[in-house]
């Protein structure tokens, strides 16, 4: 497959050149050297098209096993190349829990055989997410590097102190969710002080959040933290998701953090929850599909480089995943997505892949589309 005159964009790239993908890699040809590849290769050329590195989810809710009815390793990795990722990391609360290894084992056995997206299980803090009693981290360590309780926040202190202890013994990133979220975040940053880990913040919504990490930050406290697609493009909406849509002026503070480095990546936290469990409170959204997007459009909005954005769902992700970065010129890997910049289209319940619809955005106008997404040089996923 060739690129033809196409634009590359990375975390510090941003031009036009020719790019022909072969095997698993990617390489740059002259204007001279396209003549070499024009009878047997697929040339693709169109304005407003871009390449980038495929995105990257650390925060994602795959349902399997368990909950298949809202969504499963398959349909969830259908939606996550729809929306241009090759890496996502899905979330514990399963059923049953993955606190376990047959759990985790379960869920990365099954996405291998898939042969989709690269899917990294995160395991739970303590057993049942809910019990004062840890996970056999040294274990569970053989298994992922990744451990969170999401979605059930870590109210015990002393529980905190030995997680946060336990994440730098045995090299693992700890993802909290922060429950109150201001005064848990400060809490855990106190902790952080005084005992050391590897923090990680999930999904921070509100503005005294922002402040408290920058400020920890400046400190010389090593952590990172996200925001999800959703905080990023809206606030105030009546829409139950857990943290729930901030205000204008939280969503305001996101993006001072986003600017100015307080804030380390985008992660979708894609909650797929059926129609029935949304009616009788289920809180959360679908996020896989439309964040790119929803994402982009606000970029533009505000007019705000590409790079940025490339940094917050590629690059970042990756040096935390400790996965190999994507770069033109540099580390030849095809990860890439290919994106539409000049579309624009009405997100349609009727369009989404994943089992669930859960959104509060069908019927919002957005820019920038996913035209095709390659893992390792192939195509997983082409716009029809
Ligand atoms: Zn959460």
């Amino acid at each position: 497959m060739l690129f033809k005159n196409i634009r590359i964009i990375d975390s510090v790239t941003d031009r036009n050149t020719n790019l022909l993908i072969q095997k698993d890699s990617f390489y740059e040809l002259t204007d001279n050297d396209i003549g070499n590849y024009k009878k047997y290769t697929k040339i693709i050329e169109k304005k407003g098209l871009a390449l980038m590195p495929s995105f990257i989810d650390l925060h994602c809710h795959l349902r399997e096993p368990g909950y298949t009815y809202k969504e499963d390793l398959y349909s969830g990795q259908q939606a996550a190349l729809a929306g241009g990722f090759t890496t996502i990391c899905c979330m514990a609360n399963t059923k049953p829990v993955g606190d376990n290894p047959e759990t985790i084992q379960y869920v990365r056995d099954k996405s291998n055989a898939l042969d989709m997206c690269q899917v990294i299980p995160i395991s739970a803090v303590t057993e049942n997410l809910k019990t004062n009693k840890m996970v056999n981290f040294q274990e569970m360590i053989r298994f992922t590097r990744l451990f969170s309780n999401d979605g059930q926040p870590i109210t015990d202190k002393k529980i905190m102190i030995d997680a946060l202890l336990a994440s730098s013994i045995y090299q693992f990133h700890l993802l909290t969710h922060c429950e109150p979220e201001v005064e848990m975040i400060d809490r855990d940053l106190q902790l952080l002080e005084s005992y050391g880990g590897n923090l990680h913040i999930c999904h921070i919504s509100k503005r005294e959040s922002v402040e408290l990490i920058r400020t920890a930050k400046r400190k010389g406290l090593k952590l990172s933290c996200e925001v999800t697609p959703h905080h990023l493009f809206s606030y105030g909406l009546d829409y139950p998701v857990n943290p729930p849509f901030s205000k204008k002026q939280d969503r305001e503070a996101l993006w001072e953090g986003l600017l100015d480095g307080t804030i380390d990546i985008i992660a979708t936290d894609h909650a797929p929850h059926s129609k029935e469990d949304k009616l009788k409170g289920a809180t959360g959204l679908i996020g896989l599909e439309h964040a790119f997007s929803l994402v982009y459009t606000i970029f533009k909005e505000r007019n705000i480089n590409l790079q940025l954005l490339s940094k917050l769902m590629s690059e970042t992700p990756a040096k935390l995943l400790n996965i190999p970065q994507v770069r033109f010129g540099q580390v030849p890997k095809a990860n890439l997505v290919l994106v539409d910049l000049e579309k624009k289209y009405v997100i349609m319940e009727k369009d989404i892949i994943s089992k669930s619809k859960n959104t509060p955005f069908l019927g919002q106008t957005v820019s920038g589309q996913v035209i095709m997404t390659i893992k390792n040089g192939i195509t997983k996923y082409s716009r029809r």
